[in-house]
């Protein structure tokens, strides 16, 4: 994913939103506001998954670490019973580079025509460009974050849903080749994602709304707006932080404008038409908004904090346990 531009709101602007928001919870009728208190996250597995994906190596486009962790994927969601569904397709990457893109599809609840979408990228990106020591541009990062986390807390939110059914349908997408974008192409990222939107699993898809997940595992990660996420689909983004507060995580996910962010959200409301969030830190005040450890070599197992999974996954299955 790649930065667009940043946008600050005066700090005047986020408090009106705060106030807002606590008059609409206080003067909503009472049946509108019921909510009930999702089942727990479980960090500890979420951090789990994490480390099992990178096990397997860095996860870049057409290797073998690649091909190892989509089977683990595949047989890991069907254990914890969903329908997959796989998209097998080559795609023309920005340096000719012919990329097998293999996008993945966990359904729960199949015959419900009320879905809800769930994405995240599980490539890896090949080179560490952003590393500070030159000479690791071109070793590939293992994306313990940039990557692996979305997908960690996809599988726990499939795990939970197992023991404890939704009211919806719920399809998580794992989507592929995310990361091997140049900076000056913006068509160059996200290529799965392009695919599953001109190409979705199921003819005539729909679903009411879609979130990504990206960079989910980060230490002091915070949570704000995505710009195109509010252009898009700001009653989601609205639902969201919402339901972080009840879940205990406003100070994780603070209702403030984040940057514009070229991600794989992009071709799902565009294409797809699908309203779609992306879920994305942004670190203020520090020299890259999505955090110390993007596409360098220290994106690694080590450098991911349960605490943060446990927000972002305890806001998810707020949610999706919600819904009716
Ligand atoms: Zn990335």
């Amino acid at each position: 994913m790649k930065i667009n531009k940043i946008v600050f709101l005066l700090p005047l602007v986020t408090l009106f939103f705060s106030a807002c928001h606590s008059q609409t919870s206080k003067s909503g009728n009472a049946e509108a506001d019921t909510v009930v208190l999702a089942p727990s996250f479980n960090e500890d597995s979420a951090f789990v998954f994490v480390q099992k994906q990178c096990e397997f190596g860095p996860r870049t486009m057409n290797s073998k670490a690649h091909d190892k962790c989509g089977d683990y994927l595949v047989a890991t969601f069907k254990k914890y019973g969903a329908t997959v569904t796989e998209q097998f397709a080559d795609v023309k990457a920005f340096d000719g580079t012919v990329l097998k893109n293999r996008n993945i599809i966990a359904s729960y609840n199949v015959d419900n025509g009320a879905r809800i979408l769930i994405c995240s990228h599980w490539d890896s990106r090949p080179w560490a460009d952003a590393d500070p020591v030159e000479k690791n541009h071109k070793t590939p990062v293992m994306g313990a974050n940039d990557g692996a986390s979305g997908v960690a807390v996809m599988l726990e939110l499939a795990r939970q849903i197992q023991q404890k059914n939704i009211n919806v349908g719920i399809d998580f997408i794992c989507l592929d080749a995310e990361d091997y974008g140049t900076d000056n192409d913006e068509e160059s990222w996200a290529l799965g994602a392009q695919y599953w939107a001109a190409n979705p699993h199921v003819a005539g898809y729909k679903a009411r709304y879609g979130i990504l997940l990206d960079m989910v595992g980060g230490q002091g990660a915070r949570f704000m707006q995505e710009g195109f996420s509010l252009e898009y689909a700001r009653s989601v983004v609205n639902k969201v932080w919402n339901a972080a507060e009840e879940a205990g995580y406003s100070s994780v996910f603070p209702r403030k404008q984040g940057g514009y962010i070229t991600d794989d959200h992009g071709p799902i409301n565009k294409i797809a038409n699908i309203p779609t969030i992306d879920i994305i830190p942004y670190y203020e005040g520090t020299s890259c908004s999505f955090g110390p450890t993007w596409h360098t070599i220290n994106d690694d197992v080590e450098h991911i904090d349960k605490s943060t999974l446990k927000a972002v996954g305890q806001t998810m299955m707020q949610v999706i346990y919600n819904e009716k």
